[in-house]
């Protein structure tokens, strides 16, 4: 085998997104198999490496967190010089985190300036898929006794008229007997 062919590429990947999306855990859970419930803003190192096979070539990533440092928007050249790609995250349940993605895309080919900005590698990861939005108010609503829940869209009439009905059911039972 050509020892060239067996050279390991060594690629330089940053993660940006909103504080609190989930960046570190993600680094963490795939570095290190762990992950922590508690807030921990940094892991205090500049890099995480991994060594992994793509097809057959040998390949180490060295994968750049933020530190913390994305609430000020100054993560300095050095963070993102020499990037191979850019990892996107959000949080899936936070739309806002959505919404900042134009600004953290803009961010990187600002700071990187590639040659050829159309084509450079970006992946988009939505973290934190595990939580369910409607288990998680289905038992707020029994823990409180038992509150009817909807789940409603204004803009496309899904459930509204369900869902004033059980209003209207469920107020007839207090039945304050006022004068109309
Ligand atoms: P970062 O600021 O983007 O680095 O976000 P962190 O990795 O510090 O995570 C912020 C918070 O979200 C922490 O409390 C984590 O435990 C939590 N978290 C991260 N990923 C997930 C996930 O996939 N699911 C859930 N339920 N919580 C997560
Ligand atoms: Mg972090």
């Amino acid at each position: 085998m050509e020892v060239s062919s067996r050279r390991r590429a060594l690629l330089k990947v940053i993660v940006l997104g909103d504080s609190g999306v989930g960046k570190t855990s993600l680094m963490n859970r795939y570095v290190y198999k762990k992950f922590n419930q508690q807030y921990k803003a940094t892991i205090g190192a500049d890099f995480v490496t991994k060594e992994l096979q793509v097809d057959d070539k040998d390949v180490t990533l060295q994968i750049w967190d933020t530190a913390g440092q994305e609430r000020f928007q100054s993560l300095g050249s050095a963070f993102y010089r020499g990037s191979d790609c850019c990892v996107l995250v959000y949080d899936v349940n936070v739309l806002k985190s959505f919404e900042t993605l134009t600004n953290w895309h803009d961010e990187f080919l600002k700071q990187v300036d590639p040659v050829h900005p159309d084509v450079f590698p970006f992946v988009l990861l939505g973290n934190k898929i595990d939580i369910d939005g409607e288990k998680k108010a289905r038992e707020w609503c029994s823990s409180k006794g038992d509150i009817p829940y909807f789940e409603t869209s204004a803009k496309e009439d899904y459930y509204v008229d369900d869902a004033f009905q059980s209003v209207a059911k469920v107020a007839l039972q207090t039945d304050h007997q006022h004068d109309m």
